[in-house]
C-alpha cells in the first residue's frame, strides 16, 4: 500500500545513510561519533517478515554462515576425530532442528545489537525503503507504506548486493535455491547441488557434506579458485576431495529444472553434455550490486558498465555530497572491505582524515581447512616481474597444529628481493582467518621479511607458522628444512 501525501519533516540530516549492513550501519555509527546528525535507512526483511539492520552479513551472510560452519565442524569431527584423541563417542547424532535454532538465535542477538548501537550512538535509525530523490533529499517510504521525504546534506548509498540467477535455472525458493535458502534448510537433503565453486558455495557446500548430503559442485572454469595462490589452490583441491565434496571443474550448468520432487541438472564439460539429479540445487554463481528501486530518475548518479555505482578512491559518486559503499560500488565484496569503505567516508564528511588501503583487505574461506590471503599471489609477483622470494612453513612442522590434531596446510609468505618488502601472505590450515590478521598488520605498516623474523611469536602456537615462513625465505628456518 502506498500513502498518496508526501510530507517533508522539519529537521536536516547532516548524513542519511540509504542500506543498514556492514557498509551503512558502521558509516551511520562513525558519522554520528563525529557529532554529525545522521540517520540509517534499511528495508532488509527476513523470511518471517521482520525487519531487520545488518544486512546480508548479519540476515543471510557471513554470520549465519559461520555459525553452521562451526556446527557442522563439531558434528564432523566429533564422528571422525575424537577417537584419535582416544575419546570414545557413541550414539552422536545431528539435532538439525536445534543447530538452526541456535543459528537463528545468533542472527537475531546480532541484528538486534545493531539496532541497539545506532541508538546508543544517536542515530536516527527508520525501518522502510530509502530512495534517492536529489542530492539533498530522500524518500522514506515506511512499513505502512506512508512516505516521508527527509532533507539532508550528504547521502551514503550502502545499498549491498543481492544473488546472480542464472536465467535457464529459475529459483523457486524450495528446490532450486539462493545461498540464503541454503542456510534455512530444515532437513540435510540427500543429494545436494551446487553450482558455482566460489568461496559461498565452497562453505555451503562444506556444510551440508558434513551434516551427511552428497555433494556435488559444478564449476564453469577450469582452474579451482583462480583468485587464490594456485599452491593453496591445489592444496585445498586435495582437502574437499577427501571431504568428499565432488568438485567438476570445467562443468557449466546450462539449465535445471524440478520435476517429481527433484531437480534434473544439465551441464557440459569437455566430455560433453550432462544430466545431474539432484533434490536441493544451490545456485552460487556470484552476487550483483543492488540498486533498484534507489535512485530516482535524474538525480545523476552514474553506474559503471556492470552496474556498481560508479566512485572514485574515497567513495565519491559523480554527484557532489553522494557518496557510495560496500558491495554497490567496486571492489571486492567482503563486509569488512565496505565497513572501511563507510567509516572513511563518514570521516571524510566530518572533514577528517579518510583512507581505504585496498592492497591489504584480507580474504578468507571459512572451510576447512581454512584458507586466508593478504596481498599478492605468487602468480601475480611472477607476471608483475620483480625479483621475489618465497618463503612457505608446513603445519605438519608446527607443534600446536601437532596438539590440535590439524597439522594440514601451510603458510606461505612471499617478499620483494630488492627492498625485503612483504607483498602477500597465504595461509590454508587451521585458525588461517585469525591468523592472516598479524600479515596484514605487517603489511599495512610496510612490514619486511626481517621484522617479522625478529619478531617473537609464543610457542607453541599457530602464529609460528608466518614467524618460520619468513625465516625460510631466506632459508634460515629452524623448525624446518629450508629448501
Ligand atoms: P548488504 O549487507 O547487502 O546490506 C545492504 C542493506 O541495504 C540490506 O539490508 C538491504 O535490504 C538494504 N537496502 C538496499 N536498498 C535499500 C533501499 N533502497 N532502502 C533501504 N534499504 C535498502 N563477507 C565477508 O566479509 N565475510 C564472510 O564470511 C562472508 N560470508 C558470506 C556468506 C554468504 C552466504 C553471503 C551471501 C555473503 C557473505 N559475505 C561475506 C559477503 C557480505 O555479506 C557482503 O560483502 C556484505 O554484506 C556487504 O555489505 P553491504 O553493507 O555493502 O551490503
Ligand atoms: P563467486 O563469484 O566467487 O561467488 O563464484 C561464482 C562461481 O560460479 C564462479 O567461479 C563462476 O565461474 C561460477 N559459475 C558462474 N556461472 C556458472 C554456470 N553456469 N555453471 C557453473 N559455474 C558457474
Amino acid at each position: 500500500m502506498s500513502a498518496a501525501v508526501t510530507t517533508a519533516e522539519a529537521e536536516v540530516f547532516d548524513v542519511i545513510v540509504i542500506g543498514g549492513g556492514p557498509a551503512g550501519y558502521p558509516a551511520a555509527i562513525r558519522a554520528a561519533q563525529n557529532k554529525l546528525k545522521a540517520a540509517c535507512i534499511d528495508e532488509w526483511k527476513n523470511f518471517d517478515g521482520s525487519y531487520a539492520f545488518g544486512g546480508t552479513c548479519l540476515n543471510a551472510g557471513c554470520i549465519p554462515s559461520k555459525a553452521l560452519l562451526e556446527s557442522s565442524e563439531l558434528y564432523h569431527r566429533a564422528r571422525e576425530e575424537f577417537a584419535v584423541h582416544g575419546i570414545k563417542a557413541s550414539g552422536i547424532e545431528l539435532d538439525l532442528a536445534a543447530m538452526q535454532k541456535r543459528r537463528a538465535s545468533i542472527v537475531k542477538m546480532m541484528t538486534g545489537g545493531i539496532t541497539a548501537l545506532l541508538k546508543a550512538n544517536g542515530v536516527k535509525a527508520y525501518q522502510g525503503h530509502g530512495r534517492l530523490l536529489a542530492a539533498d533529499q530522500v524518500e522514506l517510504t515506511g512499513p505502512d507504506g506512508a512516505k516521508t521525504v527527509l532533507k539532508t546534506k550528504h547521502v551514503i548509498l550502502a545499498s549491498g548486493s543481492v544473488p546472480v540467477q542464472l536465467k535457464s535455472v529459475p529459483h523457486d525458493g524450495k528446490f532450486i535455491v539462493d545461498s540464503w535458502n541454503a542456510l534455512e534448510f530444515d532437513a540435510v537433503p540427500q543429494r545436494l547441488g551446487v553450482i558455482g565453486a566460489g568461496v559461498i558455495g565452497l562453505e555451503l557446500g562444506s556444510v551440508w557434506r558434513r551434516l551427511g548430503s552428497t555433494v556435488t559442485v559444478l564449476e564453469a572454469t577450469d582452474q579451482f579458485l583462480p583468485m587464490a595462490d594456485q599452491a593453496v589452490a591445489r592444496e585445498a583441491q586435495h582437502h574437499f576431495k577427501k571431504l568428499g565434496l565432488d568438485i567438476k571443474l570445467g562443468a557449466k550448468v546450462s539449465s535445471a529444472a524440478v520435476s517429481g520432487g527433484a531437480v534434473s541438472v544439465s551441464y557440459a564439460d569437455a566430455q560433453g553434455e550432462h544430466q545431474l539429479t539432484v533434490d536441493k540445487l544451490v545456485v552460487a554463481v556470484g552476487r550483483r550490486p543492488f540498486t533498484e528501486g534507489l535512485i530516482a530518475a535524474g538525480v545523476g548518479v552514474a553506474l559503471d558498465a556492470r552496474g556498481f555505482i560508479a566512485v572514485d578512491e574515497h567513495c565519491r559518486s559523480s554527484v557532489p555530497n553522494v557518496w557510495a559503499v560496500g558491495d554497490v560500488v567496486r571492489g571486492p565484496m567482503l563486509a569488512h572491505k565496505g565497513k572501511e569503505e563507510g567509516v572513511m567516508v563518514a570521516d571524510l564528511i566530518a572533514g577528517l582524515y579518510g583512507e581505504v588501503n585496498y592492497k591489504t583487505i584480507p580474504s578468507v574461506i571459512y572451510t576447512a581447512p581454512e584458507i586466508a590471503w593478504v596481498g599478492l599471489t605468487e602468480e601475480q609477483v611472477k607476471a608483475s616481474g620483480r625479483a621475489y622470494k618465497v618463503g612457505s612453513f608446513p603445519f605438519t612442522a608446527s607443534g600446536r597444529a601437532r596438539a590440535m590434531e590439524a597439522s594440514i596446510g601451510f603458510t606461505k609468505l612471499i617478499a620483494a628481493v630488492d627492498d625485503d618488502e612483504i607483498l602477500g601472505v597465504h595461509i590454508i590450515g587451521p585458525m588461517a582467518g585469525e591468523l592472516i590478521g598479524e600479515a596484514v598488520l605487517a603489511m599495512e605498516y610496510s612490514a619486511s621479511t626481517e621484522d617479522i623474523q625478529r619478531t617473537i611469536h609464543a610457542h607453541p602456537t599457530l602464529s609460528e607458522g608466518l614467524h618460520e615462513a619468513a625465516l625460510a625465505a631466506d632459508k634460515r628456518a629452524i623448525d624446518a628444512i629450508n629448501r
